[in-house]
């Protein structure tokens, strides 16, 4: 461990605190708790990264356990996204446990509880239970079974776990305190009914255990020893503590429940109730579309596993809840690909270009670096010739002296290539541009070291051949939301706030080397952009999502709203 303190986090110094009172370094023991009803979020990335690097930090297991106690909600499917995300995002887990696997010593502690006369069965509608629950200024009600023998309960339970009773007749509570301050201290259910088979545990059981009963035991049974959570379960404490206290303990072992702050992403929601409702609502094409804030969005858009990693990490590990800002999420990825992703040219709106000077049917093969950061990604041979495409809004007929891309009578660079100068334009029936004319310096090829290859020129333009390029569809993205925190408006809905324009689908011309490329291949679309070959890209259909642009041209738009 570190010896420099200073750089603690909360948590961390409340981990080096225990060991100083003399908790044993051995019995450090972490969980990452998902609930499989739904894809991981960005949030999720922080809960995970703070459990793993605790348990890197003090050399400690880390288990993934799923917190599988509502077959209503869950599935495998959620299971296997969840463990394929985590171990994306390059954490490896000591166990792999679900709360699923408890469901047998669950229901033996229920009925110790039930016979020491700490739990009862309540045949209450939930609307009675909950009208009995109080304010928090004021007193609940005992529900009238709250006197039930043990025997009795006990004899009830069973019915229940036996499937004698139907789903919202029967529940089982634990027996607190109606009046307590903390109003999930109130007897709160411990067991309903769900008539619902399980994905692991199958028709075994109809009663299911409730989040709070099941969270610390299943925390206990692993040995974990600090039990890490969002805020929102702060009041939750008390009754975790509780169970804990209540139940006959083989050994004296006590994990500890511990919250930190969640994540909060500006532009978008991280819930996966409302992320759900988003492709409910067909909004985006599922978990996975690039525009979701899940790590298998963030993933196909271009995300890589050590940005996610240095955002959360840059976000830090509070006490108190804040809203991180969006671009700092691409300032990391940018960051990260800048480093990684090669150099390729993409026209993502062609016009043609053709250089009325250079020889008919001849291709010359020219030489561009792969990555200006990195010599060790070599380079590659371009093919160029007499027809090109040059991106539309890289020429202008007419232009003012601060027009630095190509025009008529000045001169500016191809990418890896010669200085042409433009010439004239070849129009269509409605005046619109169709062909740009342009002669080049033959003396003026980029590394040749000639003298016309060093001229000064203002501005460098990327450009692809004709003949050999390729279409390419690529995906254009704008954030999903128009709203900086979409789901903080007391009047309207978060769905009141999507951008109806965060996605655009253009046909690109690309230079032949991409064709090869893996999906999931980061690269960079020179003055484009960063773009990621998608997961259905194909030899035959190229297909590239915009990860982020090489600047951040948001913080610009919105300021000048
Ligand atoms: P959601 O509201 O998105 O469904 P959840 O808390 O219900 O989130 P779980 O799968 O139960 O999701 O959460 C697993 C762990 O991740 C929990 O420990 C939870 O505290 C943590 N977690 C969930 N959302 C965030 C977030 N935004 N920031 C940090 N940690 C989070
Ligand atoms: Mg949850």
């Amino acid at each position: 461990m570190s010896e420099h303190t200073e750089s603690l986090h909360f948590i961390e110094q409340i981990i080096k605190a225990d060991l100083e009172a003399g908790f044993p370094a051995d019995k450090l023991r972490f969980r990452f708790p998902p609930e499989p009803n739904g894809y991981l979020h960005i949030g999720h990335v922080k809960a995970i990264a703070i459990n793993f690097n605790l348990g890197e930090k003090f050399n400690a297991p880390v288990n993934l356990r799923f917190d599988d106690t509502n077959p209503a909600k869950e599935s495998i499917e959620f299971v296997n996204a969840i463990k394929k995300d985590v171990q994306w995002l390059g954490y490896e887990w000591a166990e792999e446990r679900y709360a699923s696997d408890y469901f047998d010593q669950l229901f033996i502690w229920a009925k110790e509880l039930i016979l020491k006369g700490l739990a009862y069965v309540d045949s209450q509608s939930s609307d009675e239970i909950a009208n009995q629950k109080g304010t928090p200024t004021q007193a609940g009600s005992n529900s009238p079974f709250r006197d039930t023998s043990p025997e009795e309960n006990l004899a009830l339970f069973e019915e229940m776990a036996a499937g004698k009773h139907k789903e919202g007749t029967l529940a089982l509570r634990a027996k607190i305190d109606m009046s307590s301050p903390n109003m999930l201290m109130r007897d709160p259910i411990i067991y309903r009914i769900i008539e619902k088979d399980h994905h692991r545990t199958g028709s075994k059981w109809c009663i299911y255990p409730m989040y709070d009963w099941t969270h610390g035991e299943s925390d206990y049974i692993e040995g974990i020893s600090h039990s890490l959570c969002t805020l929102e379960f702060k009041p939750h404490r008390d009754l975790y503590e509780w169970f804990l206290d209540n139940i006959t303990k083989l050994e004296h072992h006590y994990p500890k429940q511990r919250e930190f702050a969640r994540l909060n992403l500006s532009y978008t929601v991280t819930s996966k109730r409302k992320l759900a409702k988003l492709i409910e609502n067909k909004t985006v094409s599922g978990w996975d579309d690039p525009r979701m804030p899940t790590i298998s969005g963030l993933r196909r858009r271009g995300y890589t596993p050590e940005s996610l990693r240095n955002f959360v990490e840059t976000a830090g590990v509070s006490k108190r809840e804040n809203v991180i800002d969006a671009s700092l999420l691409e300032f990391c990825v940018r960051e990260d690909l800048n480093k990684k992703a090669s150099r390729v040219m993409a026209v993502l709106d062609p016009i043609k270009l053709v250089i009325t000077n250079y020889p008919e049917g001849a291709t010359e093969m020219l030489e561009a670096e792969n990555n200006p950061e990195d010599e060790s990604k070599g380079s590659r041979l371009m093919p160029f010739s007499k027809n090109l495409y040059i991106e539309r809004n890289d020429f202008k007929e007419e232009a003012n002296r601060k027009y630095f891309r190509l025009t008529l009578g000045k001169e500016v660079r191809l990418k890896n290539a010669y200085i042409i100068q433009g010439q004239s334009v070849v129009k269509d029936a409605e005046g619109n541009i169709i062909e740009v004319h342009c002669t080049y310096d033959p003396d003026s090829k980029s590394g040749s070291g000639s003298e016309a290859s060093q001229r000064k020129v203002k501005g460098t333009i990327h450009w692809v051949n004709q003949d050999t390029s390729i279409s390419a569809k690529v995906n254009l993205y704008d954030r999903l939301f128009n709203d900086e925190s979409p789901d903080q408006h007391k009047e309207q809905e978060f769905t009141d706030f999507i951008n109806s324009d965060s996605l655009e689908v253009i046909t690109a011309q690309v230079e032949p080397s991409l064709v090869n490329l893996k999906p999931g291949t980061n690269i960079q679309f020179q003055r484009l952009g960063y773009f990621v070959v998608d997961q259905d890209s194909t030899e035959d259909n190229l297909v590239f999502n915009k990860t982020v642009g090489l600047r951040d041209t948001w913080a610009k738009k919105s300021n000048n709203n």
